[in-house]
C-alpha cells in the first residue's frame, strides 16, 4: 500500500513539474514580447504607407512646378510675345523658383522621415526575428522536458499497476477516495506512536487497538482518517 502511495506521490510531483516547467513561463513571456513587437510593426507599416503617400504627393507638387518652369523657360527662350508678356513670364519664373525651393524642402523632409521610419521598421523586423528564434529554442526545451516527464510518468504508471495488483480492490477504492479528499495522501505509515500522514501522536487506546488488529484488517488514523500501514521495523526516535 505504501509503495503505491509513494508512486502516486511521485506521479503527482511529475504532474506538478509538468504544469510549472520554467520553459512555460518563459514561453508566455516571449509570447507577450512578440505580440508587442508585432503591434509595433503593424503601426510602423501603417505610418510608412502614410509617409509614402505623402512623398508621392510632394514629388507630384515639385514635378508640377518644374514643368511649369520648363514651359515658361521655353516661351522665354523662343522670344515670341510682347515685351510685357516676357516681363510677366520672367516674374512668374522668379515666383516659381521660390515655390519650387519650398516644395523641394518639403519633399526632402518627407524623404528623411521616410528613411527614419524604414530604419525603425527594419529594427522591429530584426527584433521580431530574434524573439521568434528565442521562442523556438524555449519551445524545443519545453518539448524535450515533456518527453522526459511523460516517459517517467508512463514508467511510474506501469510500476504502480504492478504494485496495486496484489492489493484488495476495496482497499484501493478507499485509498483513492481518501487521496482525493486529503491532498494526495490516502495512506500513511504508523511510525512508532505517530501517524506519518497527519504527524499526530495517536492516543494509547487507539494505538493498542491498532497493534492488536489482525494483519489483514484495514486500519485508519483516528485523527486524519487515512489508511494506516504498520511498519515491520522498530519505531525510530
Ligand atoms: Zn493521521
Amino acid at each position: 500500500m505504501l509503495d503505491v502511495q509513494a508512486l502516486d506521490t511521485r506521479a503527482a510531483q511529475l504532474a506538478h513539474q509538468r504544469r510549472t516547467l520554467p520553459a512555460l513561463a518563459r514561453i508566455a513571456e516571449f509570447d507577450v514580447r512578440f505580440a508587442d513587437v508585432e503591434s509595433s510593426r503593424v503601426a510602423s507599416r501603417t505610418a510608412l504607407s502614410d509617409i509614402r503617400r505623402e512623398l508621392t504627393k510632394a514629388d507630384g507638387d515639385v514635378d508640377q512646378v518644374r514643368s511649369r518652369v520648363a514651359r515658361d523657360q521655353g516661351r522665354l527662350d523662343s522670344g515670341t510675345g510682347s515685351a510685357k508678356d516676357l516681363q510677366a513670364i520672367t516674374s512668374e519664373l522668379t515666383a516659381l523658383a521660390r515655390r519650387q525651393g519650398e516644395l523641394e524642402e518639403i519633399e526632402l523632409a518627407v524623404m528623411e522621415r521616410l528613411e527614419a521610419h524604414e530604419a525603425a521598421l527594419a529594427e522591429l523586423d530584426a527584433a521580431a526575428t530574434v524573439i521568434r528564434g528565442q521562442l523556438a529554442e524555449v519551445e524545443h526545451e519545453r518539448d524535450a522536458a515533456l518527453v522526459t516527464i511523460d516517459a517517467d510518468t508512463a514508467a511510474l504508471a506501469g510500476e504502480r499497476a504492478t504494485k496495486a495488483e496484489g492489493l484488495d480492490a476495496g482497499l484501493i477504492a478507499l485509498y483513492e477516495k481518501l487521496r482525493k479528499q486529503l491532498g494526495g495522501l490516502g495512506a500513511a505509515a504508523l511510525r512508532g506512536r505517530r501517524c506519518d500522514g497527519c504527524r499526530l501522536e495517536l492516543n494509547p487506546m487507539h494505538l493498542q487497538a491498532l497493534r492488536q488488529a489482525a494483519p489483514e484488517q484495514v486500519l485508519r488514523c483516528e485523527e486524519c482518517d487515512r489508511i494506516l500501514v504498520r511498519l515491520p521495523e522498530p519505531a525510530k526516535g
